[in-house]
């Protein structure tokens, strides 16, 4: 699995990569289709950290789930799927984003469809289920120069990052981006399937027992209602490098 080992100098101007730098772990949390991905991505881009995408992880499992009609209220039929489970990320050498495999195969496109939508909630409400994915992801993060998005990446996952970004967006502005995005797989959506998703997973994320979805007390908020990609980054870097410096 290939990601780079530079990051932010700080002892020097801070506008190039430098491999002296100090490495942190920046969490992105939020509800659905509020631009954690996207902005995680870039984020990690510019520092040269790696980016991992918690929630395709709970995606990929679902899809497993949903293959091998997995039982989800019977929790052996849940721990004896888990084991057969192994989940990388991986960098398209084309693209150069990463993307997901479950036992090998890439799903990262596959999992984004509405079916596997509607179940990842209750997919990722279950204990097991969370216990398993937390584990994976702190082990990502066990080297730092990470930046991590979901829902309690910043709660249960890594309490003690260096900075957290708590994101929220106008639910119109939620639901519009999320449709835009999904319509130009299927064109047979309709907007108020979308919205009607994105509430539901919202409810269940911040009602379940397990990690729910919360802003973590250190968090920093950012609403990107009206910021353009540009702008959140901006503003998410300038964050980040004084996290940094913080540390020299
Ligand atoms: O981020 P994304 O929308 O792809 O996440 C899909 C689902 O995975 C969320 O609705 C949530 O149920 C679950 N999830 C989670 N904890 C995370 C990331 C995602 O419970 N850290």
């Amino acid at each position: 699995m290939a990601f780079f080992v530079a990051s932010f100098c700080t002892s020097c101007d801070l506008s190039h990569f430098c491999p002296m730098a100090e490495r942190i772990i920046i969490t992105i949390d939020g509800g659905s289709s509020c631009g954690k991905s996207t902005l995680a991505r870039q984020l990690a881009a510019k520092l040269g950290y790696r980016y991992i995408d918690s929630g395709a992880m709970y995606r990929a499992i679902t899809l497993y789930f949903l293959r091998n009609n997995v039982d989800m209220g019977n929790t052996v039929q849940v721990r004896s799927a888990l084991k057969d489970i192994n989940l990388e990320f991986i960098i398209n050498p084309l693209t150069q984003q990463s993307e997901i495999y479950l036992n090998g195969e890439d799903v990262e496109f596959i999992i984004r469809d509405l079916i596997i939508a509607e179940k990842v909630s209750e997919v990722a409400a279950i204990k097991e289920v969370r216990e398993f994915a937390v584990a994976a992801q702190q082990k990502m993060g066990s080297q730092k120069g990470i930046v991590m998005d979901g829902r309690d990446i910043g709660t249960t996952v890594f309490p003690n990052a260096e900075l957290k970004i708590y994101m929220v967006a106008d639910e119109a502005v939620r639901v519009g981006r999320r449709f835009k995005e999904m319509y130009d797989k299927n064109p047979n959506i309709s907007i108020d399937e979308v919205k009607a998703n994105i509430e539901m997973r919202d409810y269940i994320d911040t009602n379940r027992e397990v990690s729910p979805l919360r802003k973590a007390a250190d968090a920093v908020v950012l609403d990107n209602t009206d910021l353009n990609q540009e702008e959140q980054l901006e503003y998410a870097l300038k964050l980040a490098k004084k996290a940094i410096k913080a540390l020299a």
